[in-house]
């Protein structure tokens, strides 16, 4: 039986985080497609390509070989050959994997990788495009989203408490343009799949969000 999770939303509203204690209490393998599309970002930026440029990823694409590996049950991404893992959670790799992820031939090789990460083991997998085109027969699929308030503060917390200099602003600019970025793309946009549960954690706390997954989750094996 399919036992997948399909979890989409915009940038900060948690779902890694979500995803990770789901998958921990449920036995699941977590999947975080964000950082395979940051891994590509790197890939494209260290052969100092303009994201903009479609003709370059596109004749480019086929060099990056990414695949994950688990160790101590936390997701590492693969490079050609490098583990990336620990270069993947700034600020620039984020919006440079925004850029390259609106590129057809950047999606279609993901998409296959996911997909077979999803027909091998039961997963929580958490993405923008998981529940409408990754995992469209997910046995559940939540939509978790928050206001952009809440989700610069959310950010803004983390980056201070790793002691990096930010500005919550900007932070509330890069993420409202993020959103736009993600939602308005031709390919594959950030939307909700028609059979998603919204939960909007704006005013939850992180316990109250994996209980409702949970929930849903237990209620939809049934
Ligand atoms: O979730 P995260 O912030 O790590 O994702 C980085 C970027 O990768 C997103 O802003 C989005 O443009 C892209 N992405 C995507 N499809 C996914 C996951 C991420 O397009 N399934």
């Amino acid at each position: 039986m399919n036992k997948n999770i399909a979890i989409d939303g915009p940038a900060g509203a948690g779902k890694s985080t979500i995803a990770k204690r789901v998958a921990k209490e449920k036995q699941l393998i977590y999947v975080d497609t964000g950082a395979m599309y940051r891994a590509m970002g790197i890939y494209f930026s260290r052969l100092g390509i303009d994201p903009s440029d479609a003709a370059a990823i596109a004749e480019n694409v086929g060099g990056a070989d990414i695949s994950i590996d688990y160790e101590d049950g936390a997701q590492q991404v693969i490079l050609n050959g490098e583990n990336v893992t620990g270069l993947l959670r700034t600020e620039e790799a984020g919006n440079m994997a925004s850029k390259v992820s609106s590129h057809g031939p950047v999606r279609e090789k993901m998409v296959e990788l996911q997909q077979k990460l999803g027909r091998e083991k039961a997963v929580v997998m958490d993405g923008r495009d998981i529940g409408t085109v990754v995992l469209p027969d997910a046995l559940l699929k939540i939509y978790l989203t928050a206001s952009v308030e809440v989700r610069a503060g959310r950010r803004y917390k983390e980056l201070v408490e790793k002691g990096e200099a930010c500005d919550l602003e900007e932070i509330k600019k890069d993420i409202a343009a993020r959103d736009h970025a993600d939602m308005t793309r031709e390919i594959s946009p950030l939307r909700q799949a028609e059979d998603a549960v919204l939960v909007d954690s704006s005013d939850m706390n992180i316990e109250e969000v994996v209980e409702t997954i949970i929930g849903l989750y237990e209620e939809a094996q049934l």
